[in-house]
């Protein structure tokens, strides 16, 4: 394949499922050829894909760990090399690994922050060595209203999404003279496989602190992010997002 400007790739991590299954596929109908990243999910990625072309768009599976730098500059310089330099990156993939600060075990404190926050902090600097030479490009960040708001149990998450903040900020800064811009969208409550694993007591504690009174879904998060990958958003950088029923203000 030959280098074309004309097509326009987006890289979303995370996208076997979730927050991540949708922007995809939401990008995807936006136009985006769609790389779906994914770690170790590939039956889920594939049905990710497989929607993506029964919808008339286009897209490949791209495997690889995000807090592994060594595969993520090699498979970020790879995409740039084969159909067109990186467009649009989402950096969504996260785990939570909850615990009480006291509680928290040193291999969890660094898994969390290996995944949630190196992991989109080395996709970034790996993105953005395409983005700048082309001038133009949009990084969004899917971090999380704990990030603003704190939360019990998840000091080590909430650290986590709120360095995406400050990180987020001071790239925009550094990026903003080539056209790339970098922004954050916090999601609060969203029914997806990571909050699937709360009981239904903790679900209705969470529930009544949401002003809107409902959960929100993947798609609410995807459409936020097809508004800050289009230049419909072209005069916004560095910014946090909340989406998040007014849980926090
Ligand atoms: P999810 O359903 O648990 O899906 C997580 C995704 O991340 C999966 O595609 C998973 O891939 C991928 N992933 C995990 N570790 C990875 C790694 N090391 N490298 C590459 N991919 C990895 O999560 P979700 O609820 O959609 O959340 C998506 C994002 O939104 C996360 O960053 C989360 O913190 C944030 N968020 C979610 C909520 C919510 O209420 N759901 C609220 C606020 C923020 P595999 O399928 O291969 O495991």
């Amino acid at each position: 394949m030959t280098n074309t400007t004309a097509v326009k790739t987006a890289l979303v991590t995370g996208a076997s499922r979730g927050i991540g299954a949708a922007i995809a596929l939401r990008l995807a109908k936006d136009g985006f050829y769609v790389y779906v990243n994914y770690t170790s999910n590939e039956a889920k990625a594939r049905e990710v894909l497989d929607q993506i072309s029964a919808a008339g768009g286009s897209g490949e599976l791209c495997r690889f760990d995000v807090s592994d730098s060594t595969q993520v500059d090699e498979k970020i310089a790879a995409i740039g090399k084969t159909k067109a330099p990186l467009s649009v990156l989402v950096n969504n993939a996260g785990i939570t690994v909850d615990s009480l600060l006291i509680r928290m075990k040193d291999e969890d404190l660094e898994k969390t922050l290996s995944v949630d926050l190196k992991g989109a902090i080395y996709c970034t600097r790996a993105a953005a060595i395409q983005m700048m030479r082309q001038r133009s490009g949009s990084i969004i960040q899917i971090s999380s209203v704990v990030g603003e708001s704190g939360n019990p149990g998840q000091a080590a998450y909430s650290a986590a999404k709120a360095g995406l903040i400050g990180f987020t900020k001071s790239v925009a800064k550094e990026l903003a003279s080539r056209q790339v811009r970098v922004n954050v969208v916090t999601p609060g409550f969203i029914a997806t496989d990571m909050t699937g694993a709360l009981t239904e007591p903790q679900k209705e504690a969470i529930l009544r602190s949401v002003p809107l009174g409902f959960f929100g879904a993947p798609d609410d998060i995807a459409c936020v992010a097809s508004f800050l990958a289009s230049s419909a958003s072209r005069y916004i950088t560095g910014q946090v997002i909340g989406v998040n029923g007014g849980m926090y203000m």
